[in-house]
């Protein structure tokens, strides 16, 4: 699945602009910042792939990548930006619960949650969402090399616990760096084991 070409399609604001549902898809959400480009484009072999997404007025869109001729990769903007006007806000909010509600094609969310700081209450809100959405999302600890043993346990822990009172959420939780590539294969399996 990953051998193959991987192509930016489209860049979506709106439900009108969605490819047609017409293969598996999945998505990558997460905070700013937590390693999402740097998954993606070590999940993909690419070095910047995922770049497009995060240059200003990408940053809004759901941005399409076709894995070979079946998937779609869906990369959801970062949230919890400090500084975003509300209204961009509120746009983006519409079309995410628009679009993890009505896409029927959607197999999983990947929610990425940086290893030094667990699930924060942001997460915790992106998480009601998936729920709420009936959307199975797993989580995804990203930059794993960035902390001792000791604290990559106490917070793969932390994140467990969280995970208790989210009906969506998928047990197992993959740890994962993209400088080491630790992770890596673990969560290419998962997806490539997604029909
Ligand atoms: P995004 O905003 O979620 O797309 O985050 P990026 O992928 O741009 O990563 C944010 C910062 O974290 C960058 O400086 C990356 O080099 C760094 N980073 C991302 N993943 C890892 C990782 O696995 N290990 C380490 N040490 N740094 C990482």
């Amino acid at each position: 699945l990953f051998a193959g070409p991987v192509d930016f399609v489209k860049g979506v604001v709106a439900m009108s602009g969605l490819p047609p549902a017409d293969r598996v898809e999945i998505c990558f959400a997460g905070r700013s910042n937590v390693g999402k480009s740097s998954l993606i484009n070590a999940l993909t072999g690419r070095k910047s792939l995922a770049r497009a997404s995060n240059t200003p007025g990408r940053t809004q869109e759901l941005n399409f990548f076709a894995l070979g001729e079946d998937r779609y990769m869906v990369d959801l903007p970062g949230y919890g930006y400090a500084n975003a006007p509300l209204a961009v806000v509120e746009k983006w909010q519409k079309l995410l619960k628009s679009y993890l509600s009505g896409r029927q094609t959607l197999r999983r969310a990947f929610v990425l949650i940086d290893s030094r700081h667990g699930v924060k209450s942001v997460d915790d809100e992106i998480m009601n969402l998936l729920d709420k959405s009936a959307v199975t999302f797993q989580v995804v600890m990203t930059k794993a090399d960035k902390v001792s043993k000791a604290e990559l346990a106490a917070n793969f822990e932390q994140v467990k616990g969280a995970l208790k009172k989210h009906p969506a959420a998928y047990p197992e939780v993959v740890l994962t760096s993209s400088e080491k590539g630790d992770g890596i294969e673990t969560l290419r399996a998962i997806i490539a084991g997604l029909i």
